[in-house]
């Protein structure tokens, strides 16, 4: 989304995202991962990341347990 759509959707108004939209900012840029995502309300988005077996990134989230990890 660019500034243009933001300023758009400004205050009050709902925020409304396209998968790919979800899919940009939520794909592994390690793996070819993955993403399912769903609207559970209007303006409220929930994604599924699934990573590759050899994803780098998701073996350091699994051996820290979810710690140390940078999520962006
Ligand atoms: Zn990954």
């Amino acid at each position: 989304m660019n500034r243009r759509n933001r300023r758009a959707s400004g205050p009050g108004r709902r925020l409304t995202l396209t998968p790919a939209d979800i899919r940009r900012v939520t794909s592994c840029p390690d793996c070819g991962s993955e993403v399912e995502s769903i609207e559970l309300e209007p303006s409220v988005y929930e994604a599924v990341v699934r990573h590759d077996d050899t994803c780098p990134w998701f073996a350091a989230f699994q051996r820290d347990r979810g710690y140390g990890v940078r999520f962006w």
